[in-house]
Formats: C-alpha cells, sequence, structure tokens
C-alpha cells in the first residue's frame, strides 16, 4: 500500500485522500499530472498566493515567484486565469494559452458580448444589463434567479399582482421603468402613475390647474394632445388650443363690428362659437367668443 506519498513523507491510501490533505482538489491533480507536473508539484503546489508553495509552474515547467507573475507572463488576467481552473476546469495549459476574445468571462467561460453571453445562457439582455448597472458581479448577474418577476407585488393602494409584470402591464408603464425609478428612491405611487416622459412637464390648465403633463391636460379638456400641438405650433395660444373643440374649423365671414375685423368663425356642432379676430385699435390677434369679442371692445374702444 502506501502507493501516494508526498514531500513530507505522509502516505495516502488513495489519490483523492492526499488531495483532500493538501486542500486541492483532485481534477486539478489530475490536470496537472497531464500537463507533465510531477505528483508532488501537482498536489503541493498553491494554486494562488496563499497556497503551500510560493513557486508555481507553468504547463511547460517554467517556474514563476507566483501565479500573478506567471499570468503577466502570459498576458492573461489573473481573475480570468482563476476563473478558467477553478469554474471552467480548464488545463494549466489551455487557461493561460488561450486569448481573450473578448473582456467577457463569466464562470470560466468566454463570450463574444454580453449578448452572446445571455443567448447562451438563456437569461435576459436587459436584467443583465440593469444587474450590472447596480454594481453586480457578471457572475451573480446571470445566476440570481429574477425575483422581482415572480414575486408578488403590491401598489401603492394595497392592490396586489400575481408579479412585477401584471403590475406594470396594469399601469401601463415597463417592468424596467419601475425597477429603475424605485432604485432611484421614488415612492411606489409616484413610480406607478407617473407616466413615462412627463416626468418634468408641468402645465396649466384654464383655470390655474396644474396637470403633470400636456396629454393629462389634453385628456381633461378632451381635446387630442397632437391637435393641442398642431395648434401650439401654429401659434395658437393655450387657451384656445385648449377649449375649441376638435372638430372646429373655420369659415371665412369677413365682416367688421365694433373695433375688430372678424375673418373666420367657427362651425362647430357642439359649444359656442369663436370668432378669428383683429383688433383695429391694438392690433391684437385672437381668437375670441362673442362675450369676449365685447369685452374686447370695450377696452380698446374707450381709449
Ligand atoms: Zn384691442
Amino acid at each position: 500500500m502506501g502507493k501516494w506519498i508526498d514531500s513530507s513523507g505522509t502516505e495516502y491510501k488513495t489519490l483523492k485522500e492526499m488531495c483532500e490533505a493538501h486542500g486541492i482538489s483532485v481534477l486539478t491533480v489530475q490536470n496537472r499530472r497531464r500537463n507533465g507536473w510531477t505528483l508532488t508539484e501537482a498536489v503541493e503546489h498553491g494554486l494562488c498566493s496563499g497556497g503551500r508553495k510560493d513557486k508555481v509552474k507553468d504547463h511547460l515547467g517554467n517556474e514563476y515567484s507566483s501565479v500573478a507573475s506567471m499570468c503577466k507572463a502570459y498576458g492573461i488576467g489573473r481573475s480570468t486565469f482563476e476563473n478558467r481552473i477553478k469554474r471552467g476546469h480548464w488545463t494549466l495549459e489551455k487557461a493561460l494559452t488561450t486569448p481573450l476574445l473578448s473582456k467577457l468571462v463569466c464562470n470560466g467561460r468566454e463570450y463574444r458580448s454580453r449578448r452572446d453571453m445571455c443567448v447562451k445562457m438563456n437569461i435576459s439582455l436587459d436584467t443583465v444589463n440593469q444587474r450590472l448597472k447596480r454594481g453586480m458581479s457578471i457572475e451573480d448577474a446571470v445566476s440570481v434567479p429574477i425575483k422581482k418577476v415572480s414575486k408578488e407585488c403590491v401598489d401603492h393602494t394595497g392592490g396586489t399582482f400575481k408579479s412585477l409584470r401584471e403590475m406594470a402591464k396594469f399601469y401601463k408603464i415597463s417592468c424596467n421603468t419601475i425597477i429603475d425609478r424605485l432604485n432611484k428612491g421614488w415612492d411606489m405611487e409616484k413610480t406607478l402613475t407617473t407616466l413615462p416622459k412627463e416626468i418634468s412637464c408641468e402645465c396649466t390648465g384654464l383655470n390655474g390647474e396644474a396637470f403633470v403633463s400636456v396629454r393629462k391636460m389634453c385628456e381633461h379638456y378632451g381635446i387630442k394632445r397632437s391637435k393641442f400641438e398642431n395648434r401650439t405650433r401654429y401659434g395658437w395660444n393655450t387657451k384656445n388650443a385648449l377649449r375649441i373643440p376638435c372638430e372646429f374649423s373655420l369659415r371665412k365671414i369677413p365682416v367688421d363690428y365694433r373695433s375688430m375685423s372678424i375673418s373666420y368663425v367657427t362651425c362647430s356642432s357642439n359649444g359656442e362659437p369663436f370668432f378669428k379676430v383683429k383688433c383695429n385699435v391694438c392690433g391684437e390677434e385672437d381668437v375670441l367668443s362673442y362675450d369676449e369679442i365685447n369685452e374686447h371692445a370695450d377696452k380698446c374702444e374707450g381709449r
């Protein structure tokens, strides 16, 4: 018996027993043996610094003062090397000599790109990107289960949803937006009820009401947002752009009324008529209701 003997002369019944005593995996030893290491070297050389021997040998038998200097000699990152050996179970030779295609190494395997890795691991690229942005390591980013998506979610009103996806769908925003906002420290209500693209937009309605967005304001006044924006672009003031119904169209009726020249009138089916007018006194042009025309004329005729 006593087939396995280490440098101190201690005998072991099996290789496994000897490896265990030296705190090294059988696989690593077998890899090293395949690469021409002696049994003693294979079992007793530490993998990283802090191992039993300071000196390490590469697959060709060249000696280095440390793993780090060996890696440097092969132009390979030490963490890449260690990942390859420990997690990918690569041989020493392969771990040292396989060039990096890109910097992306995960669990000892290399990928052309983050996308390539996600496809091969069957995980969403968005999820991985988000996690990396939050400072997770690449290994964690691909291996931590997607808790948030499958866990029951509770909104600000106490309503429960089967998943984040369900809640996001209900509030018509994306899961990523929700996660992003919560990470930014938003509270749940603001997170769920603020629609995208209206975060910094505040609008004032006809009676001074505040709206979080143009869209909300237009909804309130029953006017299409596109219509409102078109009108504004053509120089309408907010008041008219909001209050004059969408089906509004102008009919030419050139007529003078008091101090005002009226050029067009609406033929809206609902609501009061509006007139496009120009004041002959102050030169102001506007779209006004009948009452407003009189008001304006009162003001200007008295001058
Ligand atoms: Zn005037």
